[in-house]
């Protein structure tokens, strides 16, 4: 079987699967675990209909989709939240205050809003639909090259609240590749700074960045 239909099993019988990676299952839906994920917490939404999975997202994902999923893709980020609330702290700085404006840890509106990412990639690598819910730190060793950054962090990336994209074409999928994910620099998602193609330097700086905001209970 090809690599791209990797997800398929959590789909089509889910009951079965037994890699630790299942973490919510019914009729119409999987969520799973991202074996190979790019931040602390990365998880996967997976429709189960076979159908769903025929076309493009964009061309699939419309407002009867949305409101059919959304509580499905809520599930996943209230199981990210307290992911973090279990195993981190808000570090403090030197004031006595956290790095951050607020305390994301404890007012999950603004957790969602600063630190979670939610959408699809414009070319999908996975033949089964799915939809990422991912914290916004991209602090995991499974981050290993430019790709693998800017897949979630440039226009690569096409946000949950941007879909349906009515009628907006995505493009040709060499020309994103090629504009995304080789030209495009990596700049840092918590403070801009542009990195170039300098990956490795990116990933140290990703490390002491959430080191920064967070710290282990
Ligand atoms: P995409 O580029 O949007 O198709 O993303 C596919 C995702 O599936 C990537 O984040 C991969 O890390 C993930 N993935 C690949 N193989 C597996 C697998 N066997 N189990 C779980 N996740 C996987």
């Amino acid at each position: 079987m090809s690599w791209r239909y990797a997800l398929k099993a959590y789909v089509t019988n889910p009951e079965t699967v037994d890699d630790g990676a299942m973490i919510y299952f019914d009729d119409k839906v999987s969520i799973i675990k991202d074996s190979f994920a790019k931040s602390e917490c990365h998880l996967l939404v997976l429709p189960r209909s076979t159908q769903l999975s025929r076309g493009h997202p964009t061309n699939i994902i419309d407002s009867k989709f949305k409101n059919e999923f959304e509580p499905y893709i809520d599930s996943a980020i209230n199981y990210i939240f307290k992911h973090f609330q279990e195993k981190f702290r808000i570090k403090k700085g030197d004031d006595n205050e956290p790095n951050w404006e607020d305390d994301i840890l404890r007012e999950k509106d603004k957790f969602i809003s600063k630190f979670i990412q939610i959408g699809i990639h414009s070319v999908p690598s996975m033949a089964n639909l799915h939809i990422h819910v991912i914290s916004r730190d991209f602090n995991s060793l499974r981050l290993k090259n430019k790709k693998h950054y800017n897949s979630f962090n440039t226009g690569f990336f096409i946000s949950w609240d941007d879909l349906p994209l009515n009628g907006k074409k995505v493009g040709n999928d060499k020309d994103i590749e090629t504009k995304y994910l080789k030209n495009h620099d990596l700049v840092c998602c918590y403070c801009q700074e542009n990195f170039s193609n300098k990956f490795s330097l990116l990933k140290k700086h990703l490390e002491l960045e959430f080191n920064k905001h967070f710290e282990l209970r």
